[in-house]
């Protein structure tokens, strides 16, 4: 008998056989010459991030602390940021986030360990988790796919089985400022006691920073020494007022 997952195997199959054989067209010029998502002439130019503030990844014109984690720091040790937030990458995260464009996982991944390769490494990468209830309307996580791509080509563990989302906070973009801060509150739990010393959260875009402080905040609490967060992209801080 011919089950639904066999089914479903047998079509991964297929895409899998013809995505090997068949150049997917760039997402951004639709030319036919990627195996990533997009053309070489597209991704050389994205807007990376040359310099910025190492605390929290702040785009700014030499490599400091900005002036808002010189006042108050986030929690986090160190975050690095690939990108700003701007176009084209804002529609590229919506494709990887929303419309099953997981080969971007792999670019992103690559373009991200460019740059990370030449630092002291964390022993472990834990995706910020979505909720069981969106992960289940998604179908996937996109931290998690991208962690799993920065995991195989830096040989550091991956887990996402270890940090809880427990509460179903409205998404972030839908509060207005002063609400994202309590909506964050107690989102998360851990599965697990015992840590490494130093470990990085993975997540696609840095914008308030409640999330991934919330996060990190766990983790500290659970006795991890050095925190980091790597993001896809990060927006850019047109105000230093708070
Ligand atoms: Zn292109
Ligand atoms: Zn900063």
């Amino acid at each position: 008998m011919v089950t639904m997952d066999y089914l479903s195997t047998l079509t991964q199959h297929f895409k899998q056989l013809y995505s090997n054989l068949m150049p997917i067209p760039c997402l951004l010029c639709g030319s036919g010459s990627s195996d990533d998502g997009l053309c070489q002439a597209c991704s050389a130019q994205l807007p990376i991030i040359k310099h910025a503030c190492p605390r929290c990844a702040s785009p700014l014109s030499q490599t400091m602390l900005c002036g808002s984690c010189l006042n108050k720091p986030p929690e986090q040790d160190a975050s690095f940021s690939l990108f700003r937030y701007q176009p084209p990458i804002d529609r590229l995260i919506l494709d990887l986030k929303y419309h099953d464009k997981l080969v971007l996982s792999r670019l992103f991944a690559t373009h991200m360990v460019e740059q990370l390769k030449n630092r002291v490494l964390p022993q472990l990468l834990i995706p910020i988790p979505l909720h069981p209830r969106r992960l289940r309307e998604r179908g996937y996580n996109q931290s998690l796919e991208l962690a799993k791509q920065l995991s195989k080509q830096l040989a550091i563990p991956v887990r996402h089985d270890i940090l809880m989302r427990i509460r179903d906070t409205p998404p972030q973009a839908s509060l207005p400022f002063t609400e994202r801060k309590k909506n964050m509150k107690q989102a998360f739990q851990l599965n697990k006691t015992k840590f490494p010393d130093h470990i990085a959260l993975i997540d696609d875009v840095l914008t308030t920073g409640h999330t991934v402080n919330v996060a990190a905040k766990t983790l500290r609490q659970a006795g991890v020494e050095n925190i980091e967060v790597w993001t896809i992209a990060r927006t850019v801080k047109h105000d230093h007022s708070h």
